[in-house]
């Protein structure tokens, strides 16, 4: 008789924790999985897909005010949020069951229940005890707001997704990807937006000269952002709610979002009596190979605070999958991932920043441009694209691709492959461009950028 209940024990049906569980058993593993909320984790359920589609949504305001310049002449166009929520809702539900379908096929156990870990092999869910050679936390992140007076009125991205109505005025606290993506979102769709960040601009980590043309981009669209900017509480009377800002200043508005970072979710999971280290910023602290410091345990995706992005949860659990259960060590290369915002016009990186790479590197070439693109000589938008290359200069190898415009985020994944693969800027310039194309930018880039230390596009 098998010593343990299962092979695997996985807690978190997230994109990582259902990647890792589906291959395990693909490799022989007995596996089963612990959910308390939906199978598909936030990506799927109240994330980057959700995100996506509301996006694609806001878009269409572009599309029918472009539509003029190429002869369209098109009826005041009206948007109903209802009904948006109820497409994305359907949708939604239709990809939970994907999920729950694939680990079903694939042999794996669904626990619909929360999990708590009792010993290096012993889990409790719903009242049951169940054992395993190994367990795998998996278990995401949450939004994490900060403690200031008023706290109760805010909601985060989640409670965005299953917003009834459209407020008219909408604040969003915070200048990441989720406080950009949503500003966009909202504005696309007819509400009064105001993003509050307390950096001099969005986007903290990005390349400065993309940030700075997409925070041009998202004023032009007449989104405000007020820099260097901080809440010091919020109150709420008559149905509107009132921010007190730091130097004195009360906003009006009718919602506050914040999106202020996510931490992971590793409370009530038992790890603290076991030990299980956890590092500073409240991430499971895992090796290489996702183990933690209590051998039978590994963890995996955003509950590790690593990098929080889903193909990288998905690369891990592969990685475990591979690595305990088919014999095979692997682990996960952490270099040039690239990464998309997809804000109104969206953005999308890969590798170094101009500032990182001239931090690394004593010589750093930079190729930039910064174009109005085709399709908006018609239309007579006022968007411009930019396109920049970091390229080091002893090598001749780009360490770094940036560009805010249309179609971002699937051109980048095309150049990561080439930068995966060490491609050098002299290979860039003898790749034929696709034309007429904003991707084609990427390789007429032709004169070097001087070095400003201290550069603004404005
Ligand atoms: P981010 O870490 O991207 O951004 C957090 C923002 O909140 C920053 O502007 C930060 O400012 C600000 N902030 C943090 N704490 C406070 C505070 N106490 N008061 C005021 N402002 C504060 O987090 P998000 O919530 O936007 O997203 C969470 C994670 O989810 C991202 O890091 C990303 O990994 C992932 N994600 C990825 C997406 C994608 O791939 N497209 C989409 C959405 C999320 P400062 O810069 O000064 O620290």
């Amino acid at each position: 008789m098998a010593k343990f209940d299962y092979d695997l024990l996985t807690i978190g049906a997230g994109s990582g924790g259902v990647r890792a569980s589906r291959m395990s058993a693909e490799f022989g593993a007995r596996v089963a999985i612990c959910e308390d909320n939906r199978v598909g984790g936030t990506c799927v359920i109240r994330g980057c897909i959700p995100k996506k589609l509301f996006a694609y949504g806001a878009h269409f305001a572009d599309e029918f005010a472009d539509s003029a310049g190429y002869g369209w002449t098109t009826p005041a166009a009206e948007f109903d949020w209802g009904r948006l929520v109820e497409a994305k809702n359907h949708e939604i539900d239709r990809l939970n069951g994907v999920y729950i379908r694939i680990l079903r096929e694939n042999g794996v156990e669904i626990i619909e229940e929360r999990a708590r870990v009792v010993d290096p092999h012993t889990i409790e869910a719903g009242g049951r005890t169940l054992t395993a050679e190994t367990i795998l936390i998996a278990a995401g992140a949450r939004p994490a707001t900060p403690d200031i007076p008023g706290r109760e009125y805010v909601i985060t991205s989640d409670e965005a997704f299953e917003m009834e109505t459209l407020p008219k005025r909408v604040v969003i606290v915070g200048g990441g990807y989720i406080g950009v993506e949503f500003a966009g979102i909202f504005n696309g769709v007819g509400a009064e937006v105001t993003e509050i960040v307390r950096a001099d601009t969005i986007l903290r980590g990005f390349d400065q000269d993309v940030r700075l043309a997409l925070a041009d981009e998202m004023a032009k669209r007449g989104i405000t952002i007020r820099s260097e900017c901080v809440v010091r509480g919020i109150e709420s009377e008559n149905g509107a709610l009132s921010l007190r800002l730091a130097h004195g200043e009360v906003l009006e508005t009718d919602l506050v979002m914040y999106a202020t970072g996510r931490t992971p979710r590793i409370e009530g999971l038992g790890l603290e009596a076991l030990s299980v280290d956890v590092g500073e910023s409240g991430g499971v602290v895992v090796d290489k190979y996702s183990r933690t410091s209590v051998p039978s345990i590994f963890a995996i995706g955003d509950v590790t605070n690593r990098v929080m992005l889903t193909p990288v949860a998905i690369a891990e659990g592969a990685a475990f999958a591979e690595t305990v259960f088919n014999d095979n060590p692997r682990s996960m290369h952490y270099g040039d991932i690239p990464t998309a915002v997809f804000s109104q016009p969206p953005l999308a990186s890969v590798g170094l920043t101009e500032d990182e790479a001239r931090a690394r590197h004593a010589e750093v070439d930079v190729y930039m441009s910064r174009f109005r693109p085709l399709k908006h000589t018609l239309s007579k938008r006022d968007e411009s694209t930019v396109v920049k290359l970091v390229v080091h200069g002893d090598s001749d190898r780009v360490v770094g691709c940036h560009m805010l415009g249309m179609d971002a985020p699937e051109i980048i994944q095309g150049l990561a492959i080439a930068m995966t693969c060490g491609a050098t800027k002299a290979q860039f310039d003898a790749t034929v461009g696709v034309h007429p194309s904003a991707a084609e930018e990427f390789v007429t880039l032709r004169e070097k950028r001087p070095h400003h230390p201290v550069r603004d596009l404005r």
